[in-house]
């Protein structure tokens, strides 16, 4: 896969162009801010809020997701996926003209269905493959994170010229992009969520956390093991892959790591992430979650309260503070 890089992109496209984040959320900020470093003209639209207040503090004009849609040339939706399809029926697809650029981050909303653009508007991404945190410290520090884009519509004949400077005013093509489908993102997004990086990481480490508590193990102890050691391990395979990693660490720890790893998680976990994969392309997946969060989403909210509860988020909470009072 071609690896795309400034030289690929051209900020002079967007000359004269307004861009409208719709969202100031974990992306909208990161990107807003990134854009208008580069130089980018961008308005911000929100709902009255704790977004919008934060988004004034900054010091961007704030408009309705209305006139902020009718302002821009480039209306970028960085709205939870789950609002997608609302906000865009009543507040956006009504000033919606011809000529316009519909842009996203994701494409969950357009892949299932939730929005259905008018033929004559172009349709982009742009999907840093960072949370907006990380994106935005990146930036500052001269560089950027990796990202996607994909062209979906492009009656302007612009599309990917567009894509791309977005993509270079945010620093990812410092980093590197790829360019894709809405579809290849949207389910491979949703796998890596899903069964590695959230779900998948996250009971790992709470599987490992309970079975030493259980087994008269203090808190403490399983919380630095399972959970606050995973970051250092990860960092080490993000610097210099699994075989630095495995130099770090003792020869007892690789040989732990090849003789028990592949027991505890065994080809069967293969085959479920497969039907994972399969739930996911064949729209299940997107089909129940908008369906929950339709519903006032009380199984996610339950989830989120039970989380709190949980013994490795009481310990880790006292255990981060400590050092925050240390450092
Ligand atoms: P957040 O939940 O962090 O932010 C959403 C923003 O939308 C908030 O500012 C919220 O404002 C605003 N909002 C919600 N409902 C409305 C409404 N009805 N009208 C106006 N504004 C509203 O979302 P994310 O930044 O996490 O996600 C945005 C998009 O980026 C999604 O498509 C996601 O898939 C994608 N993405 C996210 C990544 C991440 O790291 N989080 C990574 C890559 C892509 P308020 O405070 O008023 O609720
Ligand atoms: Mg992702
Ligand atoms: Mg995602």
């Amino acid at each position: 896969m071609e690896i795309l890089h400034d030289g690929d992109a051209d900020l002079g496209v967007l000359n004269g162009k307004t861009i409208a984040v719709i969202g100031y959320g974990a992306q909208g900020r990161a990107q807003a801010l990134c854009m208008r470093d580069s130089g980018l003209s961008v308005v911000i639209g929100i709902r009255p809020g704790k977004s919008k207040d934060a988004a004034e503090e900054d010091g961007f004009e704030t408009l309705s997701v209305t006139d902020a849609a009718k302002r821009a040339d480039i209306i970028h939706i960085l709205l939870p996926d789950e609002m997608h399809g609302p906000v865009y029926d009543k507040e956006i697809a009504p000033v919606l003209t011809a000529g316009k650029t519909l842009s996203f981050s994701h494409g969950f909303s357009i892949v299932f269905g939730e929005i259905k653009p008018p033929k004559d508007v172009d349709v982009i991404m742009v999907a840093p493959k960072s949370p907006g945190t990380e994106e935005r410290k990146r930036f500052v520090e001269g560089f950027g994170v990796p990202g996607l884009i994909a062209v979906r519509q492009n009656p302007s004949g612009k599309a990917k010229e567009v894509a791309l400077a977005i993509a270079k005013a945010e620093g990812l093509t410092r980093a590197g992009v790829l360019e894709c489908s809405f579809e290849q993102e949207t389910y491979e997004d949703l796998f890596g969520e899903q069964n590695v990086l959230c779900g998948g990481m996250v009971d790992l480490m709470k599987y490992g956390f309970e079975t030493l508590i259980e087994a008269g193990y203090p808190p403490e102890m399983a919380y630095f093991e399972c959970i606050h050691e995973a970051k250092l391990i990860v960092d080490l395979i993000y610097e210099g892959g699994i075989q630095k990693m495995n130099a770090v660490i003792s020869n007892t720890a690789e040989w732990g790591e090849y003789d028990n790893g592949p027991w505890i998680i065994d080809p069967s976990v293969k085959e479920r992430m497969k039907e994972s994969l399969r739930r996911i392309e064949s729209g299940e997946f997107a089909a129940k979650w908008i369906k929950e969060a339709r519903n006032g989403a009380p199984t996610l909210k339950a989830k989120r309260a039970a989380l709190g509860e949980h013994p490795a988020e009481i310990v880790g909470k006292r255990i981060r503070s400590l050092f925050q009072k240390k450092n």
